[in-house]
């Protein structure tokens, strides 16, 4: 094990907050008050949902952006503009593809003001070393995204970053791909044929967490906070089958999963108030595909009403990152509850299960009647004379609440959800949002 209390801190986050001022001058918190330490020897790996923040903080702890409030300090000093003893590995590779392999993983050297024959040498070393030798003269269109991806890791590592951050390294890559560069990275990592001396890793894989990392921190959404961090007290290699193994990943599952358990508040509160004063904030809901949904809950029903998160993820071959929206919205809707890692079915959700489509819609119908967005929505409709509105219209509404990516998320998952229940339709070419006809209970004239 790594003495984590006799070394001193590599990275000090201190009170690290991060707000985006939107066009109309609202400000979003996406990191609220984030502190924590990173020591020389650990490998960190930082879960969240997506969307959360993490590469937020990545690009803060870098230096490549600058939090709105709190500190970064590095071998205790203030981090200002990009770090140079950090280097990144993007998931989208990040490469130039009018350069070769050589000179995309030399462009680091050069900005360090590393020499041109020195540049050659030390890069040339690092692209044997990560197993691309042959490949110096490519140009990465010429190359599978494993290729480009192990070109990725050789221009992080060629500055010989004491900080190796990576923002999703693996989830663009095919499952073996991603498998031969996870455990060849944790070869160099662990026999120090690396001089890195720390690395901080954003993933959305859990497993992936436990079998590479020795600690695990895990982040809320909608600001992000840390809600966990836990050591990964296990030797090297690990093995996924082992029942070691498996015990964390599922403490971890149900930490992930248990970020947003708050038992004695109302899921349908109409505001959460965690930012302004004036300004009442609307909540926001999970982007549940209502498909997935029905799936999820009949999978459960199967199993007897109740069964273990990650065993439902795995059999529906959904990563956390893409099961939390549905058991959200299963939430939300009131059709099951989430205890201990456990999703269990309540007795609307086993009505749902044995309901054809015209009750289910029905019954989430009533459900959404009682969440604010749609009775915003409803409303709005309403009280047009021709019962329909223009999307940007709720666009510029919801950007008053949400980051404008947020916002658009929030709205087509609004949209696609009305439409499911034939609350209202949505008509793309026009992007017209207008109230089914059904829902007229006046009988008004003027159908769109
Ligand atoms: P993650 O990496 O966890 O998926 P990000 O850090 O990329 O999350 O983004 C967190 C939130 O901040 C998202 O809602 C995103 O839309 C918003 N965001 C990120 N960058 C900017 C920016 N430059 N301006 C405004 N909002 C941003
Ligand atoms: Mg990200």
């Amino acid at each position: 094990m790594h003495n984590r209390q006799k070394a001193d801190p590599l990275v000090r986050m201190l009170g690290v907050t991060k707000m985006y001022v939107q066009p109309d001058h609202y400000d979003i918190l996406i990191l609220d008050d984030i502190t924590l330490e990173i020591h020389p020897g650990e490998f960190v790996a930082l879960l969240g949902p997506s969307g959360s923040g993490k590469s937020t903080l990545l690009r803060i702890i870098t230096g490549l952006s600058e939090p709105s409030f709190g500190t970064v300090l590095y071998r205790g000093r203030p981090v200002r503009g990009p770090n140079p003893n950090a280097a990144m590995v993007f998931q989208s590779f990040a490469l130039y593809p009018w350069l070769t392999v050589l000179q995309n993983v030399e462009l680091g050297l050069a900005a360090k003001g590393v020499s041109p024959a020195e540049r050659h040498e030390r890069s040339v070393t690092l692209i044997d070393l990560i197993g691309l030798n042959g490949y110096e003269d490519a140009f990465p269109k010429e190359l599978s995204g494993g290729m480009r991806q192990r070109v990725g890791f050789a221009r992080a590592l060629a500055v010989e970053p004491e900080l190796l951050c990576m923002d999703e390294p693996f989830s663009a890559l095919d499952f073996l791909t991603a498998e031969n560069l996870r455990s060849e990275l944790l070869d160099l990592w662990l026999e120090s044929r690396i001089p890195t001396r720390a690395i901080l890793m954003v993933t959305h894989g859990i497993e992936e967490a436990v079998y590479m990392a020795d600690r695990i921190i895990v982040l809320s959404k909608n600001p992000a906070r840390i809600v966990a961090d836990m050591p990964v007290i296990l030797p090297y290699p690990r093995n996924r089958k082992s029942h070691e193994f498996m015990q964390i990943v599922d403490t971890v599952y149900k930490v992930v999963t248990g970020w947003d358990d708050h038992p004695s508040e109302d899921p349908n509160i109409d505001v959460i108030d965690t930012q302004s004063e004036e300004r009442p904030r609307l909540k926001p809901i999970p982007y549940g595909h209502l498909s997935m949904l029905s799936g999820l809950l009949e999978l459960v029903a199967d199993r007897g009403g109740r069964d273990d998160l990650y065993h439902l993820g795995a059999e529906l071959f959904l990563e956390v990152d893409d099961l939390l929206p549905v058991t959200e919205t299963a939430e939300l809707f009131r059709l099951a509850d989430v205890t201990e890692g456990d999703l269990s079915l309540t007795d609307l959700g086993r009505e749902f299960v044995q309901a054809d489509v015209g009750m289910r819609k029905e019954i989430i119908r009533e459900q959404l009647r009682d969440i604010p967005m749609f009775r915003l929505i409803d409303r709005v409709l309403r009280s047009k004379a021709n019962h329909a509105m223009v999307k940007e219209f709720f666009n510029d509404i919801l950007e008053e609440h949400f980051s404008v990516e947020e916002a658009e998320r929030q709205l087509m998952t609004s949209i696609n959800w009305g439409r499911f229940a034939d609350l209202f339709h949505y008509d793309t070419d026009t992007e017209l949002l207008y109230l089914a006809e059904d829902q007229l209970e006046e009988s008004v004239q003027d159908s769109p």
